[in-house]
């Protein structure tokens, strides 16, 4: 794996019960395994993919909502470390555990969790220290959207230096919920929802389209690209944006060297990996972020042409690098 090109930050979302959590798992479980060299996925074999697969890796942190519940001593703010086998118990059992599930699973009544100060700091404290196995590190941050500010206010300093090889893998259900400042440092990779239609040959048609037309250096075919899209019924140009964001989330994870989590169909692998050679982290962060603002446009019956028109030239600006 490139893993020199992972973002130190990835916020992974998806509705609640799809992959995103089992696929943050199997990224973590990839940064940590010692023996990946060459390879697409964790080793499955070596020590520390052993303590990875039962959540036991001492350079393996997690953050999740608790609350005050009877296994929380009185007198102190409930953090997770206070309820992590229940966690580890909970992830073996189902990693597409919900919310409420999880709450029911530390009995906390019916108390909503949080992810307080006190576990921001526990979490700087754990990382004033070197990796226990002087590799890297991981803290996986569960439903981020439910901690306080002031925690997340910590956590910004954190992700605003972070050190080499400490990798902050976010899940969350409602990435809008979160401060604009963390979301902003964090690398977004949205997890399509179970049981999404995939892209069709069509959807890759267009976009590897324009994205040849951009690496190519050709602006005026770039218009003439814009002028098709523009020329397509509004449902046809919805599904456009969708399939885009779909597709470039298989080639952002063949980017980052974990193309088992791209679920790229084989027949497109080895382009899948040229179009990945040819890219950057920027791109991904900024076209994705065109591209969802690109289908809330669309929503609101704005001029087509101008909208492909311009998200095709930052698609053309930002491959230009
Ligand atoms: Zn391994």
């Amino acid at each position: 794996m490139r893993i020199g090109n992972l973002s130190h930050a990835i916020l992974f979302s998806a509705e609640e019960g799809s992959g995103a959590l089992p696929q943050a798992l199997s990224l973590a479980k990839y940064i940590l395994c010692s023996h990946k060299e060459g390879k697409n996925t964790a080793c499955g074999t070596c020590d520390a993919c052993r303590k990875t697969h039962n959540f036991v890796h001492p350079d393996f942190h997690f953050v999740v909502p608790v609350n005050r519940s009877a296994a929380v001593p009185a007198g102190r703010a409930p953090v997770t470390d206070d309820f992590l086998s229940l966690w580890r118990e909970a992830l073996l059992e189902n990693s597409l555990i919900t919310e409420q599930e999880w709450y029911k699973k530390i009995d906390i009544e019916n108390k909503q969790g949080l992810i307080g100060v006190a576990e921001a700091a526990n979490l700087l404290h754990k990382l004033k220290y070197k990796p226990f196995e002087g590799g890297s590190r991981v803290i996986l941050i569960w439903l981020p959207e439910r901690m306080h500010p002031a925690a997340a206010n910590k956590l910004l300093k954190i992700l605003e230096e972070p050190s080499p090889g400490t990798y902050f893998l976010l899940v969350s259900h409602r990435p809008d919920q979160l401060l604009p400042t963390i979301r902003s440092r964090c690398m977004h990779i949205q997890v399509p929802p179970a049981g999404q239609i995939p892209p069709s040959d069509e959807g890759y048609m267009q976009l590897e389209k324009l994205l040849d037309l951009c690496l190519a250096g050709k602006p005026a075919g770039i218009i003439d690209w814009a002028e098709e899209m523009a020329n397509l019924g509004r449902e046809e140009q919805k599904k456009f944006i969708s399939y885009a964001l779909q597709i470039l989330r298989q080639y952002y994870m063949v980017f980052l060297g974990v193309p088992s989590l791209a679920w790229v169909d084989p027949a497109r692998q080895t382009k899948a990996q040229r179009y990945a050679d040819r890219m950057s982290d920027t791109f991904f962060t900024s076209v994705c972020d065109r591209l969802n603002t690109a289908a809330l446009r669309l929503e609101r019956n704005v001029n087509s042409r101008i909208l492909f028109c311009s998200l095709a030239f930052d698609f053309f600006l930002s491959l230009q690098r």
